[in-house]
């Protein structure tokens, strides 16, 4: 569940991306909204409005900007909300953007506070406002921007501050995918690295992917390795021992999933627990706890969110007593 790709996953993410809407699988109600919106935007022969897309890591965000850029036949730039750090920096990435351009800002909630200011402006009336000199001198001198489309992304939502959450015309919510959504990005993502899996091999592996394609593609590759070793033996074996080799359970859960759930349930009695005392007991970030392992253990209905806190339900509870003590990540 790590966010952070390696080399192999980017070269291979770059190959497997789709890049239309109808080769977007899942996701029904997002793709309907957005083929609407970019329809109606081609037939005006006009920039699309500025689009949130938020949800967990791996669901699509990047994906998805780039399908816009391309459905709207329009050039896209990549940013991050990390990478801007000063109101300059945004500065610079706005001042190069090409009429018609999609701007594509990972991430967004990560971004300056001053930078987020100039970007108010900037999303409304295409301009900004640069400040040149300090103190009694300093002047304002204001910078006329090409139109663009700014696609932001954010795994949490509930950190934008209102008025930019407000200056985006369309919010994207992607959700978790059904198990046959995954088959189908499975499916697809087999045939484009020649592998020839049988039915009930991909339904194993989707169902135990976190709802997320980009685990789906990941745990894909390492049945292929695994395959590829054991030359000989069946799919559903190869699916079976890759998942168990690289610590993923019958539920789809990882070990930092389990060390979550084993940690509510046995330290905490149950719950309920604070975010930052589970992060410290767990040893991740909160900000990882919070936007990547928590949505799926709610999901699941392992976990669930108090005003007081985490607690463990019924069902994680019973899914806790059968994990191993050495599930702690400790
Ligand atoms: P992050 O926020 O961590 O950058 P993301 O939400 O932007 O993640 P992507 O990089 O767009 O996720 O997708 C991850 C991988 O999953 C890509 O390889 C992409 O090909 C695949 N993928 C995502 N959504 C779909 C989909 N709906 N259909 C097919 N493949 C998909």
């Amino acid at each position: 569940i790590d966010p952070a790709s390696t080399p192999e996953e980017l070269a291979f993410e770059g190959a497997l991306r789709p890049t239309t809407l109808t080769d977007f699988v899942g996701q029904p109600k997002v793709r309907g909204q957005l083929e609407v919106l970019l329809q109606a935007a081609r037939m005006q022969e006009r920039a699309p409005d500025h689009i949130l897309l938020a949800g967990p890591p791996g669901l699509g965000k990047t994906t998805l900007a780039m399908i816009i850029g391309h459905e709207t036949g329009r050039p896209i730039r990549f940013s991050s909300g990390p990478a801007i750090q000063h109101a300059g920096d945004l500065a610079a990435v706005l001042s190069a953007l090409v009429p018609g351009e999609v701007l594509f800002v990972d991430e967004i909630h990560r971004m300056a506070r001053s930078a987020e200011e100039m970007l108010y402006l900037a999303m409304e009336d295409f301009r900004i406002d640069i400040m040149v000199g300090k103190g009694a001198g300093a002047a304002s001198i204001p910078l006329e921007l090409a139109p663009f489309t700014l696609v932001g992304a954010t795994t949490r939502s509930g950190m934008l501050p209102a008025p930019l959450r407000d200056r985006f015309g369309f919010t994207a919510h992607l959700e978790f995918y059904e198990t046959a959504d995954l088959e189908r990005v499975l499916a697809r993502s087999s045939r484009l690295m020649d592998l020839d899996l049988e039915a009930a091999a991909l339904a194993e592996l989707a169902s135990r992917s976190r709802g997320t394609p980009r685990i789906a593609n990941r745990l894909l590759r390492r049945v292929r390795d695994w395959l590829l070793v054991h030359a000989g033996s069946s799919d559903i074996d190869g699916v079976r021992a890759a998942l168990e080799l690289y610590d993923v359970d019958e539920a789809g859960l990882d070990r930092i999933d389990r060390a979550v759930l084993h940690a509510i349930a046995h330290r905490f009695g149950g719950g309920p627990v604070g975010l930052s005392t589970l992060a410290a007991a767990v040893g991740e970030e909160a900000d990882t706890i919070e936007s990547v392992v928590e949505p799926f253990l709610v999901r699941e209905g392992l976990i669930g969110r108090t005003p007081r806190g985490r607690i463990a339900t019924a069902s994680g509870m019973r899914h806790a007593r059968a994990l191993a003590p050495d599930d702690t990540l400790d």
